[in-house]
């Protein structure tokens, strides 16, 4: 078992036509002994090259990379105690389930009748041992995977990276094997690193998130941290399902009470009076663009009252609850409404509830408060 420290991991690629891609733009990250964390991001920001550098099976431009304290950066890969699985399991066909999982043991000096122990020990952790001897193509996804962590787990290894382990299985079966990496691993307490594009398997897996975008971490914490308390647009829009709702407008002073006036292409729109919680706020960033974010269960559509007027575009029906699809003058909005009332989307005001805003930059997209 081990910790993980990145120090300002930078990776630039060299393309056939002499152009550089940027896939890690000063990664710092720590991931400390024993936990799983999950590595989220959209396809193309650097999870998948971000493992490969730990792993060892490619070199950092810049920066550097500590298992447990130690610098590893020259250490060859086989000598790192890293394993990954990958997204396509990686098995090799003419071998049996067995055969697949010991090959990873053949390359270390160990005693042959241990090396029997560890394969029937993950087997029956795994819940393979009855499939031992068939070839992966006899198997289902589930268990293919099931092989595949098999495999890494039998070298003891120090650290765990998992390249969107799941992302070949039906929605079932995922669910099903994130219950089993996250028993696997209150069983091993080994650190573990899970790539996924998927927000739903971070939130649900990862004892702590980091999100990726464009080769940079924009925010890591615990999954609540980053859906109450996103440090940036981009984090509120990726974690969550839906996204954040944001509202583009300024805050100002009208009147001699605090308000927030939605911007719109023809200039100003609605202008909703702010709760006097907001008075530092408005002090501090009167009359620059903001960003007001709000996630979809802290709306309401109501029949009379104060908030922004909206046009109900679509409903979706979900069963236990409902996602109103709105619009205001210029922005475009979901509403969470518990599934079998009604009434609530004959609403045609939005009330807000003001306590959970987030208020961000509209230029830099930071928070602000
Ligand atoms: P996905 O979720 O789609 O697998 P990812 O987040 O894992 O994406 P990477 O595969 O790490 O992303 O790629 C990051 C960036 O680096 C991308 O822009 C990709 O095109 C680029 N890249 C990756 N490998 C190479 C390479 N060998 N040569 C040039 N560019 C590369």
């Amino acid at each position: 078992m081990a910790s993980l420290k990145l120090n300002n991991l930078c990776k630039v690629f060299k393309t056939d036509r002499k152009a550089e891609v940027t896939a890690l733009a000063g990664i710092n990250l720590e991931v400390p002994d024993g936990e799983l964390m999950a590595l989220v991001g959209p396809s193309g920001c650097g999870k998948s090259t971000l493992l490969r550098l730990i792993a060892g099976l490619d070199h950092p431009s810049n920066g550097s990379i500590s298992l447990g304290n130690k610098e590893v950066n020259n250490i060859k890969p086989q000598d790192r105690d890293v394993a990954m699985v990958f997204q396509n399991y990686a098995l090799f066909p003419h071998l049996t389930v067995e055969q697949n999982i010991i090959f990873s043991l053949k390359f270390r000096k160990i005693p042959k009748s241990e090396m029997q122990s560890r394969v029937d020990d993950a087997a029956d952790l795994l819940g393979i041992t009855d499939f031992l001897q068939r070839k992966p193509a006899e198997l289902s996804g589930g268990q293919r995977q099931r092989v595949a962590l098999g495999r890494a787990m039998v070298c003891k290894p120090k650290i765990f990276l998992l390249d969107e382990p799941l992302s070949n299985l039906d929605a079932r079966m995922r669910a099903e094997m994130r219950a089993e990496i996250a028993k696997l691993h209150n069983r091993l307490r080994t650190t573990m690193i899970f790539v996924t594009h998927d927000q739903t398997e971070a939130m649900t897996l990862g004892q702590r998130i980091c999100v990726i975008n464009k080769g940079k971490v924009m925010q890591v914490g615990a999954p609540l941290d980053l859906y109450q308390r996103p440090v940036h647009k981009f984090v509120g829009d990726f974690i969550g399902t839906p996204g954040m709702n944001f509202i583009r407008g300024r805050l100002d002073v009208l009147d001699g009470s605090n308000v927030f006036i939605e911007d719109t292409k023809d200039g100003d729109g609605d202008s909703l009076h702010l709760p006097e919680i907001f008075s530092k706020a408005v002090a501090k960033f009167n009359g620059i663009k903001v960003l007001l974010g709000i996630r979809s269960e802290h709306l309401k559509l109501i029949e009379k009252g104060i908030g922004f007027k909206v046009t109900l575009d679509t409903v979706e029906t979900l069963g236990h609850e409902s996602l109103l699809h709105i619009r205001t003058a210029a922005n475009k909005m979901i509403v969470r409404s518990s599934g079998n009332d009604q009434s609530n989307f004959n609403g045609k005001i939005l009330e807000i509830n003001w306590s959970n805003v987030i208020w961000f930059d509209y230029n830099s997209g930071l928070a602000l408060i």
